[in-house]
Parts: C-alpha cells; structure tokens; sequence
C-alpha cells in the first residue's frame, strides 16, 4: 500500500504497522498520494497531540482521528512516544474494517511481544491490569494475550534469578549441508564454501580464547552457552571436539545453567558427535524436523526425512542426558493445516523437553503457499497449541518477525523446568549476550534492557577470518570500557 505523511516523521511505525497487518503486499511511503494508500497526519493543538488516518482502497475509504493528552515538554521522548501511537493506532483503527479478519496482535508491532509487559510489570502494573492494557490500548486478541502474559512471566522469574553482570555467550557455525528454500539466514552450503569451514574455525577459536579470558579477567559469571548456525553440527568430529575443548578451557563454567547445541540436521548428526557432545557437559541440543511430512521436506530441500528425525532423536536419548528441543514452522510452501497438526502430534509422541513452533518468516512481500487458501489463520496454530498445552508443555517465550506467515508469532513451549534459560535472556534483553563468529550481534544492556549497545561482526565468514585480528581487539577494548 501506498502511504503518504504530513505533520510527522514516524515513517517506521506506519511502515511496521501495514507489514504486520498487510504482510501480502509491498508498502512504499510517496510524497503525495493519488489514487489508493493511506495517508497518515498529526498536529497539536490544546494540550494535544492529534493523529488522523484516511484509507482509500477500491470504492472504499475510511477515516479516524485519534488525539491524546500532550506529555510535559520537557519531555521530548514521551512526546515521541505518544506521537507514535497516535499515529499507529489512527492507522490501525482506518485499515481495520477493510481487513478480512481481525489481526490477532492487533496493533501491537515489533519482535518482543512480551518485553513492554515485563517492563511495565516492572514498574508496578499488575497482571490483570497488562491484560487490559493489551486489550484497550493495542486490541490484542484474547489468545495472544495470553500467550504474551505467560511470556513475560517467564522472563521475569528468570529476570530475579540473574546473577549480577551475568552474561551470555552465542557461538555461530554459518555452514549448513545445503541451503533450505526458505531460509533467510547467512547460511553457507558446503557445496560452495565447504572449504572455509577449517579457516572459519582457526578464526572462532581464537575469538572464543580472547572472550574467555576477557570474561576471566573482570569475573563476569557466565549462564548459558548456545553453539547456533547455521548447523553446528557441519563440523566433523575433530573440528567440533576442538571446538567444545577450547570453550571448555577459555571460559568459567561455575555459574553456567545451561550449554546448548543445535544439532538441526540429522543427516549431520553421529553417535561420536553426541558422544564428544556428552563428554562436553552440553546440557540441551536441538533437532529440528522443521515438518514430519516427507514431501514436503523434500520440496524445502531437506535432504532426510521424518523417520531420519525419530532416529536421531532416539540416539540422542540414548547417548546423552540432553534436554531436546525440536523445531517446527508453519506455513511451510506446500504443506497444509492438516500436515501441520500432524507433524506437532509426531513430535510431541517423541516426548522432546521443549518443541518451538515458528512462523514461517518471508521474503518481503512474496506468497505464502501454505493449504488450498494460501493463509494461515491463528485457529490452525491454536489448535497445535492447544494439543501442547493438553500434553503438559506450557509457551515460555515467543517472538515475532517481519513478514510472518499470518502476522503470528514464532513460539517456545516447555515441559515444567525445561525452559531454556539463554532463549529468554536473549529475546527479552535481560542480560548481556556476547556473540562470537561472523554475524554475531554482541548486545549490551542497560536500564533493563532499555537501551541495547550492539556490536555487530562481519557477516560473512570471508570477512570475518580476513578481519578476526581486529575483532578480537574490538572486543577487548569493549569489555574493557
Ligand atoms: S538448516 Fe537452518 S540455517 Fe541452514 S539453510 Fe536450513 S533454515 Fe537456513
């Protein structure tokens, strides 16, 4: 949709909006409309600041005005703040009648759902009353709702167990077997760069050595480890017994609650890699069907197939006491609602600790091919929730993206005391993450996590082994501030 503004300049709050609530169609911002679009206008006047919002689309257009009490002026941040509401919320109010269906997160945008609720917990609302706030102010659906509270609950449990500094460590394996068709990571198929996984490796290893003793030296506790990609477990046996030795040695493990690896592709996946993995003390790994249905891994380029996963996941249950996680996404090209429930009913039959069901997350603006109608509605991932929660998992954390298939969400579920203690630091911005290999985004929070420092390495393992002698003394100076 076509989107003009005057008076104001919260291009990314509208753009955020009609991606979430349009996720089917591109949104370009024109000087002035002509034709169809939506223009978006604010003032102030009285005391108020003021938001209108006209939709044209086909014979249709609609209007709504929404205007708020001006905050005080020395306080140009809230000023901004109820700016960008307005401006939402008069949009979200004029696009709605013209939707097919109510949008489950309302109007409610960005990735962490559950972190203003924390926060505004935080600061002395209680439960039921955040339960309204994201009923009146957002109109977020009764469901996500719920979804959104249980989160924020989880974060804040885990917020009070933090230890003080406490940080957490991101380890990146850019590599995988071969690309997926839907994937939109930096991921390397060893096809082509299967030659740069030793070199990337020398790389991360002293990345990993640095950080270790930078950590060491300033006595900052360590919670949790997560080895992600990528596929880690592109890594042979050598390489990855190398790997784990070396954050063995470089890093303190006395406050360490959780170390997990994802071992996402069976087809990568031996019983000595879960052997040296056991030997390694990790405590949760991850084996990610992605769907339990043949076809349509094959028409995803995955190279193994269902019974390839409960084989796997069988010899991880014997090998190691690992905690399992198993990933699932919805809206996969191909698959359909009924395949869907199906793949959640064949996992949950594994008995895994945790199970994440994503969204699939789109190019900008491409089809989803997902059942007859090409849309995936809240109710068909209400109903895989809902055999879940019936089978004793519980949704601990959850997350959103652009461009999600639905406008949903991408969320967690645990059997009680198996929620991944990293997943929840991390998305919520609870604590320090600091992030070696290339594209690891170190974050720094502050003001419980209301202002985030991001140092971002290269994201291409070219990049990263040219350059690592410089990130290395990045991070030292980082720490060091
Ligand atoms: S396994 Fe994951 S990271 Fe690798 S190509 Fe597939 S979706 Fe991308």
């Amino acid at each position: 949709m076509n989107y003009s503004l005057q008076g104001h300049d919260r291009d990314n709050g509208v753009q955020e909006l009609l991606i979430s609530l349009l996720p089917d169609e591109p949104h370009n911002r024109v000087e002035s409309l002509e034709g169809e679009g939506c223009l978006s206008r604010a003032w102030q006047a009285d005391g108020q600041i003021c938001a209108s919002a006209e939709i044209f689309r086909g014979e249709r257009h609609t209007q709504t005005q929404v205007c708020q009490s001006a905050p005080a002026e020395e306080d140009p941040e809230a000023a901004k703040r109820v700016l960008t509401y307005g401006v939402k919320s008069a949009v979200y109010q004029a696009l709605l009648p013209l939707l097919d269906r109510k949008p489950p997160w309302g109007s409610l945008t960005g990735v962490k759902p559950a972190k203003p609720v924390r926060l505004a917990v935080r600061e002395g609302m209680d439960f039921h009353q955040a339960d309204r706030w994201l009923e009146e102010k957002y109109d977020v659906a009764d469901s996500r709702r719920r979804l959104c509270l249980r989160a924020a609950q989880y974060a804040l449990e885990t917020e009070d167990r933090l230890l003080p500094r406490e940080m957490q460590l991101y380890i990146g394996i850019p590599f995988c077997p071969a690309k997926c068709s839907y994937c939109s990571f930096v991921s390397n198929d060893m096809a082509g760069w299967g030659y740069m996984v030793e070199p990337y490796l020398q790389a991360l290893l002293k990345e990993v050595a640095v950080s270790g003793r930078l950590l060491g030296r300033q006595a900052i506790p360590l919670g949790s480890v997560y080895i992600g990609g990528g596929t880690p477990t592109i890594l042979d046996e050598n390489q990855l017994e190398r790997l784990l030795s070396t954050v063995d040695s470089a890093f303190d493990r006395g406050n360490l609650r959780e170390y997990t690896l994802e071992a996402g592709r069976p087809e990568t996946i031996t019983s000595e890699k879960l052997g040296i993995m056991a030997a390694h003390r990790v405590t949760r790994i991850s084996i990610n069907p992605q769907t339990m249905n043949d076809r349509v891994l094959a028409g995803v380029g995955r190279r193994h197939t269902a019974q390839d996963i409960v084989d796997c996941y069988q010899m991880a249950r014997r090998i190691g006491g690992f905690q399992i996680n198993m990933d699932l996404i919805a809206g996969l090209p191909g698959d359909d609602e009924e395949s869907l429930f199906s793949s959640v009913r064949q996992v949950a039959a594994l008995e895994p600790d945790n199970v994440t069901i994503h969204c699939l997350a789109r190019k900008r603006g491409a089809p989803l091919y997902f059942g007859a109608t090409g849309v995936l509605a809240p109710e068909t991932l209400d109903r895989c929730y809902q055999y879940l929660l019936d089978r004793g998992y519980e949704p601990y954390y959850l997350y959103r993206q652009k461009y999600m298939a639905g406008g949903l969400e991408n969320l967690g579920f645990c059997r009680r005391g198996t929620a991944s203690h990293y997943n929840i630091c991390m998305m919520e911005e609870l604590s320090d993450v600091m992030a070696l290999g290339s594209g690891g985004v170190t974050k720094l929070c502050a003001q419980n996590g209301r202002k985030i420092r991001r140092v971002v390495n290269p994201k291409y393992p070219k990049e990263y082994i040219q350059r690592i002698d410089a990130i290395v003394q990045e991070k030292a100076l980082l720490l060091d501030e």
